[in-house]
C-alpha cells in the first residue's frame, strides 16, 4: 500500500470523531487500474447513520450562529490546502477511481475552486427590502440555512461532487452527512479529516462510507431532524430518493444522468469540433454526466469529422493513472467494462462501422480502448443509453431542425454541446435544445460559478454559482409596516 493511502482514516467520521461501524462491518476498495484491494473502509449501518443525523443536528445552532465570515475562512483554508495538498489526493483519486493523472488534477483544482468561490459567496448577504405595490407596506424577505443536509455523491468525481455540495452548505450555515459512494470513499475520508483542519467544527462535515447505502441514506431521509437531501447520481436512484424525501416534504436538489448531444453543423469549423469532441468525450475517460454520448454531424461533413476524431482518439494513451504519460485511465470496474463492450459490439452487429478501438486490452485492471464508431443508426440502442466510457457514435442529420429534433430525442436534459461558424445560428440552435448547460463551440462547460444542473428527467435544482448557495438556503418573508 502506498503511504499516501495507508495515512487516509478509514473509519466513519462522525462529530468530530473516527469510529468503526456500530456492527465492525467494513467493506475493501479496490484499484481499477489493477483490480487489487488498496484499504478496507468501515461500512456505516442504520445505527450509525442516525448518529451522524444527531452529530449534525447537535453542531447545527452553533455552526449556522457563526459570522458569515467565520465560515469564510474555514472554506479559504481548505481551499488552500486541497491547492497544497494536491499531488497527494491526486494520487487518492488516481488510485481509487482509476482517472488518468491529468484529470485527477483537473478535478482537484475544479473541486478546490468550490470552497474558494463559497467561501467568497458566504458573506454577501442575500435577501431583500421592498415596498407592496400599494405603498403603504414593506415586504422583508431573508434567508436562512435550510437545515441537516445529507449529501450523497457518486464515484466519477470524488472530490469535485463532494466540494460542490459541502462548500454551499458550509456558506449558507448548514451542517452535513456525506455519504460518497462506495468505489471511492477514500478521497472523502481525506477530504473529511482537511475540513476539521481548516477549522470545521466538530459535526459539522460528518462523512458516512457504506455499502449499505440503502438502509443507511433511508434512515436519514426518515429523520425528522433532516430538512434537505443533494443527491448525485444515476436518474434510477434519484427517482427511488424523491420518493422517500416525499414523506418528510424534504428540500432535494438531484444532479441526475445525461445523455449530451454533440451537434456539429455543417458550417463549423470542423478542426475545433473535432478538438471539442475530444474533451466532450474524453474528460475522465468519458466517465461523466455531461460527456458527450451522441454525434450529431451534418452529413456533408460527417465523414471528415469521424475520421478525423478516430484518428485523435487513437492516438491517446491508454494505461494506468499513476503513470503521468498516460491520456486514458480504465473504466470504473469489471461490470461496467462489459456493459461498454456489450454495447459496442451490439452496435457494431447492427452495422455501425469501428473506425478505431472496439478492444478491452488484455491484462490486469478494466482498461477499454478509445472507440469511434461511424454510420450509427438513430435507432440504434446505444444512442439511448449512457455510455459512461471512452466510446463515441457517431450519427449523421440533414436539416438544422431534424438535429434538434434528434438532440431532443432523450427524457435527459444535461448537457448538450453545439459547433457552428455562425453565431446566431449557433445560439438559435442551443435555444432549441432542451438541456440545462450547453457548450457553444466549446467542449469543456464547467465552472463553479456557472449554474450546472438538469432538465427533464436529469435533475432538479442547480450546483454551482449563486443558486447552488439557494439550494442550501430557505426565504423567509417578514411583512411588516413602518
Ligand atoms: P448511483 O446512482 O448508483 O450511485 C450514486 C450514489 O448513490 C452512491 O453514493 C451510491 O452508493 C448511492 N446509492 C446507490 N443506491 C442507493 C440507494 N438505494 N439509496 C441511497 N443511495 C444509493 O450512480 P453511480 O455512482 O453509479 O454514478 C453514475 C451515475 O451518476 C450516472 O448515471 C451519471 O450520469 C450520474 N452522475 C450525475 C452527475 C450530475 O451532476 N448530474 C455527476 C456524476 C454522475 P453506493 O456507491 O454505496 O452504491
Amino acid at each position: 500500500m502506498s503511504d499516501v493511502i495507508a495515512k487516509i482514516p478509514t473509519d466513519l467520521s462522525i462529530g468530530g470523531r473516527w469510529q468503526p461501524a456500530s456492527d465492525g462491518a467494513r467493506f475493501d476498495v479496490a484499484d481499477p487500474a489493477t483490480g487489487e484491494v488498496i484499504a478496507s473502509v468501515a461500512s456505516g449501518s442504520a445505527e450509525d447513520a442516525t448518529a451522524a443525523v444527531a452529530a449534525a443536528d447537535g453542531a447545527a445552532a452553533a455552526w449556522r450562529e457563526t459570522s458569515p465570515r467565520e465560515r469564510a475562512d474555514v472554506l479559504r483554508r481548505a481551499y488552500q490546502a486541497m491547492t497544497d495538498r494536491q499531488e497527494e489526493l491526486a494520487e487518492v483519486i488516481v488510485r481509487e477511481s482509476g482517472k488518468s493523472w491529468n484529470d485527477a488534477v483537473g478535478e482537484l483544482k475544479y473541486a478546490a475552486e468550490f470552497y474558494r468561490w463559497y467561501g467568497e459567496e458566504a458573506v454577501r448577504a442575500i435577501g431583500g427590502i421592498s415596498h407592496a405595490p400599494a405603498g403603504d407596506k414593506r415586504i422583508l424577505s431573508l434567508h436562512r440555512p435550510v437545515g441537516v443536509s445529507v449529501l450523497v455523491t457518486p464515484w466519477n468525481f470524488p472530490a469535485a461532487m463532494a466540494t460542490r455540495k459541502i462548500a454551499p452548505a458550509l456558506a449558507a450555515g448548514c451542517t452535513v452527512v456525506l455519504k460518497p459512494a462506495s468505489d471511492t470513499p477514500l478521497t472523502a475520508l481525506l477530504l473529511a479529516e482537511m475540513l476539521t483542519e481548516a477549522g470545521a467544527p466538530d459535526g459539522v462535515v460528518n462523512v458516512l462510507p457504506s455499502r449499505r447505502s440503502g438502509a443507511t441514506v433511508g434512515t436519514m431521509l426518515a429523520d425528522p431532524r433532516v430538512r434537505k437531501v443533494s443527491f448525485t447520481g444515476s436518474t434510477e436512484v434519484g427517482r427511488m430518493l424523491l420518493e422517500q424525501a416525499a414523506q418528510q416534504i424534504l428540500n432535494c436538489s438531484m444532479e441526475l444522468g445525461g445523455n449530451a448531444p454533440f451537434v456539429v453543423l455543417a458550417d463549423a469549423d470542423i478542426d475545433a469540433a473535432v478538438e471539442g469532441a475530444l474533451v466532450a468525450k474524453m474528460r475522465n475517460g468519458g466517465e461523466s454526466c455531461i460527456a458527450a454520448n451522441r454525434f450529431l454531424v451534418h452529413d456533408s461533413v460527417a465523414q471528415e469529422f469521424a475520421d478525423k476524431l478516430a484518428q485523435r482518439m487513437g492516438a491517446l494513451k491508454l494505461g494506468p493513472g499513476m503513470d503521468r504519460g498516460n491520456d486514458v485511465g480504465p473504466v470504473i470496474n469489471e461490470g461496467a467494462r462489459e456493459e461498454i463492450a456489450g454495447m459496442v459490439r451490439d452496435s457494431a452487429a447492427a452495422g455501425a462501422k469501428v473506425l478505431v478501438g472496439g478492444n478491452s486490452p488484455a491484462g490486469p485492471g478494466w482498461f477499454y480502448e478509445p472507440t469511434v464508431l461511424a454510420r450509427v443508426d438513430h435507432d440504434d440502442p446505444l444512442l439511448d443509453h449512457e455510455i459512461f466510457g471512452p466510446v463515441a457514435p457517431v450519427t449523421t442529420f440533414t436539416t438544422e431542425d431534424q438535429a434538434i429534433e434528434l438532440a431532443n430525442d432523450t427524457e435527459f436534459g444535461l448537457a448538450a454541446y453545439v459547433y457552428s461558424g455562425d453565431l446566431a445560428r449557433g445560439l438559435r440552435t442551443c435555444e432549441a435544445i432542451e438541456a440545462g448547460i450547453v457548450g457553444l463551440n466549446r467542449g469543456f462547460v464547467s465552472d463553479p460559478a456557472a449554474p450546472f444542473g438538469g432538465m427533464k428527467q436529469s435533475g432538479l435544482g442547480r450546483e454551482g454559482a449563486q443558486d447552488g448557495m439557494l439550494e442550501f438556503l430557505e426565504t423567509q418573508y417578514i411583512a411588516a409596516d413602518w
